[in-house]
């Protein structure tokens, strides 16, 4: 196996994230977190189990049009028996989000009947959406809310600034997402974010990321490869190799007749990233914490 990317990150706000997250959360009833669904473990927050303990938990599976169906179905079962509740969908198209809202109520189902019994039934429900970089907050928050207007918190006391948009059904969405930081330590981490386009591309060496993915791809859906670059018969398991063949199926050459891996490693990364090789998940459920 060839070297590991490696990416460096920058915690400075991390400190200031927890502390907004832990501020919000008295304000609101549950967290809705969003991951990717190619890579679920490594789009996870390592601290939001501990920070959010107290309140219960959707889990978006984000991004499915771009991950493998048969695997997302397997992380829809293993989130829900670690007792959160899971939802697979796609904030692009809106896939899945007309689940969302019977889901939150279901999920404060007690807390809704408590507040009838206390004669608050016009209490609303309110949610915070949280997630690290990249994975589609703003979209889902977009999608959710659609034309729907802003509301200013006015309760004193409450933290200034904060809007809440009014979803319907008795609930309402903070409209600033929690942001969360990754498991940057992971070397693993940071090269799965890296393959799906969360971490800048100019702090890393996009070759490198390529011939990683190449070697990737060609271990776990080498059918996609072959399709898609016109490959016959057994991949090279080198990912210099197996991109110097990309880089030739697509006429991608210097003069010389050399590759251009630099353009080649370009096209690999942009043809992952939106789903063109194929719908491709990075890490299963059974996987052990490295996901590898
Ligand atoms: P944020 O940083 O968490 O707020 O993420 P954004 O909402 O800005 O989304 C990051 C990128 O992912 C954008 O290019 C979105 O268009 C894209 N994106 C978000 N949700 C989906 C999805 O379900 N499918 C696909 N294919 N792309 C998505």
């Amino acid at each position: 196996m060839s070297e590991q990317v490696s990416i460096q990150w920058f915690p400075g706000h991390m400190a200031k994230t927890r502390r907004l997250i832990k501020e919000s959360l008295p304000l609101v009833d549950c967290v809705a977190e969003i991951i990717d669904a190619r890579i679920p473990k490594s789009s996870r927050n390592p601290e939001l189990d501990a920070l959010c303990s107290s309140k219960p938990r959707i889990v978006l599976l984000n991004k499915i049009d771009l991950a493998d169906p048969a695997i997302t179905e397997r992380w829809v079962e293993y989130i829900r028996k670690s007792g959160a509740m899971p939802l697979a969908v796609d904030c692009k198209s809106g896939r899945g989000l007309n689940k969302f809202l019977p889901l939150v109520k279901e999920l404060l189902k007690d807390k809704i009947e408590q507040n009838a019994r206390r004669g608050m039934s016009g209490k609303k429900i309110r949610v915070m959406v949280a997630g690290i970089p990249n994975c589609g907050k703003s979209t889902f928050i977009n999608r959710m809310a659609g034309s729907k207007k802003l509301k200013a918190e006015d309760r004193p006391g409450v933290t200034r600034g904060t809007q809440w948009i009014d979803l319907g059904s008795g609930i309402e969405m903070m409209d600033t997402p929690g942001m969360l930081w990754p498991k940057f330590e992971d070397p693993t981490v940071g090269e799965n974010l890296a393959f799906c386009g969360s971490v800048k591309d100019d702090v890393i060496d996009i070759e490198l990321l390529a011939r990683r993915l190449l070697e990737t791809i060609a271990k776990t859906y080498p059918d996609f490869l072959r399709a898609r670059y016109k490959l016959n018969g057994e991949l090279p398991e080198e990912g210099a190799e197996l991109l110097a063949l990309v880089g030739r199926k697509r006429g991608m050459l210097i003069s010389g007749g050399e590759v251009d891996t630099e353009r080649a490693s370009a096209v690999v990364l942009d043809e992952f990233r939106s789903g063109k090789i194929g719908r491709i998940s990075l890490e299963k459920p059974d996987m052990t914490e490295s996901g590898q």
